[in-house]
């Protein structure tokens, strides 16, 4: 089996992770892996977090659509998350995914190395994209108004939401 980035260099076996088989690239750090393996994996040797997700580095993502090592057909991109834009690959005759060299990393630093079938989901799909554009409105605020008053906004937001009287404050705040 070629590496579906390079082209060139044959896949060879390698271990994502203790006990996590996969197919890996030397030259690009990609793996493939088989989500027969991965279920079994992450049923007996589910990651334990303890503390809330860090800041993520940034990974980059192959752009490309990917053709299946095995059995050639084109994989369907998934993305991960709505604060990063990586998109894994996955074979929909095969049961195996892609992930570019990082990405298990990144998925470990989002805390979601466990969760991979859920990715491949129309729901979790949905819910990227809305974190997407929520995401992407916290941006514009920031770069209109600037990160301190932004900030305000968040906690005047949270602040709202959580209130029994929260229509009464916005119908009052909007007559002004
Ligand atoms: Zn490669
Ligand atoms: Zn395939």
């Amino acid at each position: 089996m070629k590496c579906p980035v390079c082209k060139n260099p044959d896949l060879r076996p390698t271990m994502i992770e203790e006990l996590l088989p996969s197919m890996g690239c030397e030259a690009c750090k990609g793996s493939l892996v088989s989500l027969l393996y991965y279920r079994h994996w992450a049923e007996h040797h589910k990651p334990h977090y303890d503390s809330p997700p860090s800041s993520v580095t940034v990974v980059p993502d192959s752009i490309n659509a990917l053709r299946c090592p095995k059995c050639e057909r084109i994989m369907t991109k998934y993305r991960i998350s709505g604060v990063v834009t990586n998109r894994l690959d996955v074979c929909p005759g095969c049961d195996e995914a892609w992930l570019d060299g990082g990405e298990w990393q990144l998925l470990e630093q989002l805390q979601l190395s466990d969760k991979l079938p859920s990715v491949f989901t129309e729901a979790w799909q949905r819910k990227v994209r809305s974190e997407a554009n929520e995401h992407l409105r916290r941006e514009g605020l920031r770069r209109a108004i600037g990160d301190e008053d932004a900030n305000k906004v968040e906690s005047l937001r949270a602040w709202l939401n959580g209130h029994p009287a929260k229509s009464t404050i916005l119908t009052y705040l909007y007559r002004e």
